[in-house]
């Protein structure tokens, strides 16, 4: 019998497929790489438009207190200092956000923490025991913050009341009595330089690497290629959705090339009317040209509208509810019946992942294949 070609097969040329294939190549595996989609890089994909990188599937903003995976992944890229301090637009109004004392300041005209604090005290709602998300952020900061920040916002995102949304999907949001603004309170924070696609090429390089392929449209063949396969694509389309589909919340983006050279001077701005049809607009110079460069003539926005997940649109967030935790297990049974195949990443996983937790966990899988 003949020995296979290559050591690997790599199932999705995502985060967490291209950090397994850099891991392998590094120790002179071979990797075959097979991907779906025209292009590598996955759901962090970015193309430019005029010299501008356009995240194709969403803002992605890198972060991590991790400084194994930050060390990592700085080889492979350059990261600017981008920060994430977005803003909220509700009806003809602008607030600094997260929820910060400038955001207070700007809606009741508090300046000190503890001014803040005797405000937020007279407004909070109290419940004894808060389970859904509704009571739990009205305990927290009271109604006016609330209709004004989360609960259009929440609605549109999940569509569904946040009476009827478990708490844990807020908590994560701060609320700070400091003038700190910067969305997320990791040590490490930026964006490649140049965007996520020559990053991932790097990682990648010196596997082979085909596009456009769908491994489920002829497994045996790719099988009988290597001796393991990594698959992270989703789990319940492996198994042909015997049990029935796993649920997840979708996103459509209307990308426009405006002939401007600004069109709302900031990366991202929160939408959080319930009257406006869309979550948030995102423009894409400014995740990568910072300082006091002159901006280029035009510039490329994209606005995000959540909607209802279909086998035919891509899927998004996972809907982590009781039930469909319930049919994930069944499908991770059934994956113990396949020694061969490794499942991992949001897909294989139905779990969120942040970039930095994808990496620091195909780190872990492939460095224990590879000892
Ligand atoms: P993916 O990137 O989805 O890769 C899986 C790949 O497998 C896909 O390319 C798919 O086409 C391919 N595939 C599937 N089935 C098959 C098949 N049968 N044959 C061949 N190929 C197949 N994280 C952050 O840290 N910061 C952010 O700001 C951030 N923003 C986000 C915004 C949005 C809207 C979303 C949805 C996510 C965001 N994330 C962010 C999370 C980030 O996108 C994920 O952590 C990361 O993309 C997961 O990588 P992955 O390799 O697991 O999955």
């Amino acid at each position: 019998m003949s020995s296979p070609q290559f050591d690997l097969v790599i199932v999705g040329c995502g985060l967490y497929g291209a950090t397994v294939a850099q891991h392998y190549i590094e120790k002179n595996r071979r990797v075959l790489i097979l991907e779906k989609r025209p292009h590598i890089g996955g759901n962090v994909y970015t193309e430019s438009i005029d010299g501008i990188p356009i995240h194709r599937y969403g803002a992605h903003i890198f972060h991590t207190s991790n400084e194994k995976v930050w060390q990592y992944i700085n080889r492979f890229a350059t990261f600017n200092h981008f920060v994430n301090r977005p803003k909220v637009r509700y009806q003809d109004r602008l607030f600094s956000f997260p929820i910060n004392l400038m955001t207070l300041y700007q809606l009741w005209g508090v300046q000190t923490p503890e001014d803040a604090k005797a405000k937020l005290e007279s407004v909070q709602i109290p419940h004894p025991a808060p389970q859904n998300l509704e009571d739990w952020i009205l305990a927290q900061v009271g109604d006016e913050l609330y209709q004004i920040f989360i609960r259009g916002y929440t609605q549109k995102q999940w569509n569904r009341p946040p009476k009827n949304l478990p708490a844990f999907i807020i908590k994560r949001l701060p609320i700070r009595l400091t003038y700190d603004d910067n969305y997320f309170t990791d040590r490490f924070q930026g964006i490649p330089i140049g965007g996520y696609t020559p990053m991932i090429e790097k990682m990648i390089q010196g596997a082979q690497v085909q596009l456009n392929v769908d491994y489920l449209k002829d497994k045996p063949h790719y099988d009988s290629l290597a001796p393991h396969i990594l698959f992270t694509g989703p789990i319940d389309a492996y198994f042909n959705t015997q049990f029935g589909p796993l649920a997840y919340r979708s996103l459509r983006f209307e990308t426009q090339h405006l002939p401007i050279p600004d069109f709302q001077g900031n990366a991202v701005i929160n939408y959080t009317d319930p009257t406006v049809p869309f979550t948030r607009i995102i423009e894409h110079k400014h995740f990568d040209q910072l300082g006091p460069e002159p901006l280029s003539p035009t510039t490329v926005i994209t606005t995000e509208y959540p909607q209802d997940w279909t086998p035919k649109v891509e899927p998004y967030y996972p809907i982590n509810d009781t039930e469909n935790n319930a049919l994930y297990q069944k499908y991770k049974a059934l994956a113990q019946s396949e020694p061969k195949v490794h499942f991992g990443g949001r897909l294989a996983e139905y779990r969120y992942y942040d970039m930095h937790q994808v990496i620091a966990s195909a780190m872990s899988w492939a460095q224990k294949q590879l000892q």
